[in-house]
């Protein structure tokens, strides 16, 4: 633990020796840098936790920088969502967003000079070709037959690929480095190609387009970023990280000062979830879901939907702390820190997903009182507030068996519970229709029963809830499951397709749900505890005029069960 008592990671670790070392004259500056090429995950929350909270933590900076290299696949529609996702997760970047291709000049001066230094060339092979003189892992690569042109050659060409003057995918630049090297990364990489694509801040100023390796150093130099954080995949690259900022002096451009320095930690993975935007996003396109805030999907506005807290998340981000290998998260720990904070925070209200009517024989018909119940006994200070009793309610289909077995605490015929904060009943007759369906439940109550009432101390097993039949909101509920059936559902030993382990009842609907007239006027995205059946969010469609709400989760936390064990 820090003194500040927040867990710590081996990055901090590095940070803090740096600070004690005056590198970068003590500045801790980080950026979080999406491809706006889809909605980001839950995944992306961990990385932005990190960055985020590292410069809080070390009173630095952090940048919110759109990686937007491949116009082909970018669109603003995810510029914009990716900034209300960070904002919603409760981080600022202030004034500090940024898009690498804010750079696309510098990054193509440096490139100019690489050629004049003799370290970049133009290469007319084709990407196959390039891939084949590449060798594997075990074989060097061959030299390209075009690598030996001269500075000027290699200059003259490279502005014609700027100035458009040949076709799409027809010529790369290249940097000069070893086709020998045992890391593929270093094989003269590409650091730009010709494509004519419309992008979505400098539209059509430009047909050549940088690649990642190489605008992601000069982007992180051009920002005075001091630590420079990625996935694990990366590691392989730091080698051309370096290169890139040993053999470009940007330290000549204005303001720029010290050098970034790349760390990589372990992405995050989930069960029964995928995280690659490629694969959420098919997800949307071929419609398994209804949109990226979907809320089965793991994205961060898939999450919100679903009813989601940022406190709750950033949590789950604090307690997966940061590793330097790859595992798998259980889903049940996310869970678990959404029920901690709604058992803290959310009221308790009394919703009947499947109803089933019960008339009070002895209750006076037209008569109804008032019961007051508390809103969250978890939390004295949310209060209390009372709600309509009367002679018809309605309880949970699944609350009432006419021919239960032993165990079975809730009501039968002859049988007597209490309603929740009201009174005793006892179930008389049972009513059913032509086919034999129960209708109605018919029950006679003890009118001394009610809190503080003579009878109040009376034992009954079970406590049911319930609504008042005339008082009632209609309401749709929506529960989820998980979105895959198998844990890893990209793990493709069987030679299957993560869509063919999608779980065909991720989503349940109950349209004819009762709930308790205090929910009547409910703002989207509040949070609710519907006694006995799991958290709930007012859904971001919903209307005082249809009222939809989304199980957040149930009440069974299965981490804290595996974490007693
Ligand atoms: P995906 O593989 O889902 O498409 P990506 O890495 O291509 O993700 P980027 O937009 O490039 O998506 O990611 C932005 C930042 O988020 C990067 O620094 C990346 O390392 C980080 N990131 C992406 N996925 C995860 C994850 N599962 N866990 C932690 N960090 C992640
Ligand atoms: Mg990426």
């Amino acid at each position: 633990m820090s003194e500040l008592g927040l867990p710590t990671n081996f990055i901090q670790n590095i940070i803090t020796e740096d600070i004690k070392n005056n590198k970068n004259e003590g500045r801790v500056h980080t950026r979080f840098p999406p491809e706006p090429n889809g909605y980001l995950h839950i995944g992306h929350a961990k990385s932005i936790c990190l960055n985020f909270g590292l410069a809080l933590r070390n009173e630095g900076l952090c940048n919110l920088r759109f990686d937007d290299t491949n116009p082909s696949k970018e669109d603003i529609e995810y510029v914009d969502s990716i900034k209300r996702d960070v904002k919603w997760l409760g981080f600022d970047w202030e004034d500090r967003l940024y898009y690498a291709s804010d750079y696309f000049e510098h990054f193509y001066q440096f490139a100019v000079q690489l050629i004049k230094d003799g370290k970049a060339y133009v290469c007319d092979l084709d990407p196959d070709e390039i891939r084949e003189y590449r060798g594997t892992l075990t074989e060097p690569g061959k030299n390209s037959p075009y690598r030996d042109r001269s500075v000027e050659e290699n200059l003259d060409l490279f502005e014609r690929m700027k100035n458009g003057e040949f076709p799409d995918g027809s010529k790369v630049l290249r940097a000069k480095i070893d086709m020998a090297s045992g890391n593929l990364n270093m094989r003269d990489p590409v650091l730009y190609r010709v494509l004519r694509a419309t992008h979505h801040k400098t539209g059509d100023e430009w047909c050549i387009y940088p690649m990642y390796d190489y605008a992601h150093p000069l982007s992180d130099a051009l920002e005075n970023i001091t630590h420079s954080i990625c996935t694990l995949e990366f590691a392989d690259h730091r080698p051309l990280y370096d290169w890139f900022l040993d053999n470009i002096d940007y330290s000549k451009v204005e303001g720029v000062k010290g050098r970034p320095q790349q760390i990589e930690f372990a992405r995050l993975n989930l069960t029964y979830t995928v995280m690659s935007k490629r694969k959420l996003r098919q997800l949307v396109e071929e419609g398994y879901v209804a949109g990226w805030d979907d809320p089965r999907m793991p994205t961060i506005s898939g999450l919100r939907r679903r009813g989601y807290t940022p406190e709750s998340i950033r949590d789950f981000c604090d307690r997966i702390g940061v590793a330097k290998s790859d595992n798998m998260v259980d889903i049940a720990l996310l869970e678990h820190c959404i029920r901690e904070d709604l058992n803290a925070n959310a009221a308790r209200v009394m919703a009947v997903l499947r109803p089933i009517k019960l008339v009070i024989e002895n209750y006076p018909e037209g008569k109804v009182e008032w019961v007051e119940i508390t809103n969250n006994p978890e939390n004295p200070e949310m209060g209390s507030r009372t709600l309509p009793f009367s002679r018809e309610i309605y309880i949970e289909q699944e609350d009432f068996m006419e021919d239960p077995p032993k165990k079975f605490f809730r009501l039968a015929p002859d049988k007597e519970v209490r309603l929740k904060g009201a009174y005793i009943i006892k179930c008389e007759e049972v009513i059913k229709d032509s086919s034999g369906e129960i209708v109605e439940i018919r029950c006679t109550y003890d009118p001394d029963s009610k809190s503080g009432g003579p009878t109040a101390g009376r034992k009954v097993k079970g406590t049911l809830h319930w609504v008042c039949a005339s008082h009632a909101v209609d309401a749709k509920v929506c529960l989820y499951d998980h979105l895959f059936t198998q844990e890893n559902p990209d793990n493709d030993e069987e030679g299957l397709d993560f869509k063919s382990k999608i779980n065909p009842n991720s989503l349940e609907i109950l349209a004819t749900a009762k709930v308790e007239p205090s929910l009547q006027e409910v703002e989207p995205e509040t949070r609710f505890q519907f006694l006995r059946q799991g958290y709930f969010t007012v859904d971001q469609e919903s209307t005082n005029e249809n009222l939809v709400f989304n199980r957040i989760v149930s009440l069974r936390d299965t981490w804290a069960k595996i974490k007693k064990k």
